[in-house]
């Protein structure tokens, strides 16, 4: 995605495109200036964290010019956000005639990280977008995006490689032992599931997974394990409690065993269908506003707290004592 996103705004900046094979000359003035990272026309924003990780080079040449790399160099955890500021700038950036090119072109990635502000402030930009200007926002999760920004856009889905051919890819970069489980959690994206590996996340998920059967048998307080995982990147941790959630519907409704294996002394019988269903959609919640506007921690003691209470044994005891 990251970078078919970048030879898309290359092809939009390109002199003279090759219409035949839909791709940039790599060899006109504004190609060359493009590849050197000092085009004046294209603009990168993206998020500290991308631009850390974010493994396209090109993307810190371009993303400088909308954070401050010293403060971002600083800093241990870098922001996972796209600001309001950053899209102030662009807005304002937008306002002037184009340096050098026919077409000034922005890339907003991952779209889905605008925090609520800068997707209102681009919301205007999107609606009256200057002469010749082209916004590309590129997102693995357009379900993130808010409703009235997806509205303004096209959309254009990129087909995943498929299962086999991500496997095959992955040989490269993870071990037999892991690639599999890599590739289920990172919602079969070959690059993440490589980019998790490359974090240590697996072995994190995995001591989150025990907690999470623990808080099911009730062996644990959720403040407790709430605090513990605090030191995760939540974004994971969501995605891994929803994968467990459902899981536990399959399980319930299917009687498909879970893939996480050791299930303690949980028993599908007693888990409630409705409550399971709330509990997703609050983790679902929680994914969509998860973007720096959200206490972290009480929204884990939130959901593990649901968790404890999806088996029916806990609701009798509940009605017991009211
Ligand atoms: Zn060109």
């Amino acid at each position: 995605m990251r970078e078919f996103a970048f030879a898309l705004a290359q092809f939009f900046i390109c002199e003279s495109p090759d219409q035949s094979n839909r791709s940039a000359c790599q060899v006109c003035q504004n190609c060359r200036l493009f590849i050197a990272g000092s085009h004046p026309d294209f603009h990168a924003v993206t998020s500290e964290f991308e631009t850390v990780h974010g493994r396209i080079a090109l993307l810190t040449a371009y993303s400088d010019r909308y954070q401050d790399a010293k403060e971002r160099e600083k800093k241990s955890r870098p922001s996972r956000v796209i600001s309001v500021d950053q899209v102030r700038k662009l807005i304002s950036r937008f306002s002037t005639h184009t340096h050098i090119a026919s077409t000034r072109v922005a890339l907003i990635m991952p779209a889905d990280r605008l925090n609520t502000n800068a997707a209102n402030a681009l919301l205007k930009l999107l609606e009256e977008p200057p002469d010749q200007s082209i916004l590309i926002l590129a997102t693995s999760e357009t379900v993130r995006l808010p409703k009235t920004i997806l509205s303004r856009c096209v959309l254009f889905s990129l087909a995943a490689p498929n299962r086999q051919q991500s496997l095959h890819w992955l040989e490269d970069f993870i071990p037999d032992e892991f690639r599999i489980t890599a590739l289920d959690l990172s919602n079969n994206e070959p690059l993440n599931a490589r980019a998790m590996y490359e974090a240590g996340q697996l072995e994190d998920r995995q001591s989150y997974l025990k907690g999470l059967i623990s808080t099911l048998e009730n062996k644990i307080y959720p403040l407790d394990l709430a605090q513990k995982v605090a030191k995760m990147e939540f974004d994971n941790v969501l995605l891994w409690f929803a994968q467990f959630v459902i899981e536990l519907v399959v399980w319930k409704a299917a009687g498909q065993r879970p893939s996480w294996g050791n299930l303690g002394s949980v028993d599908p019988a007693v888990l409630s269908m409705d409550r399971l269903c709330a509990l997703y959609d609050r983790i679902t919640h929680y994914r969509k506003i998860s973007r720096g506007s959200v206490n972290e921690q009480l929204a884990m003691e939130d959901l593990l707290i649901s968790l404890q209470k999806v088996t029916e044994r806990h609701g009798m005891v509940q009605n017991a004592k009211q």
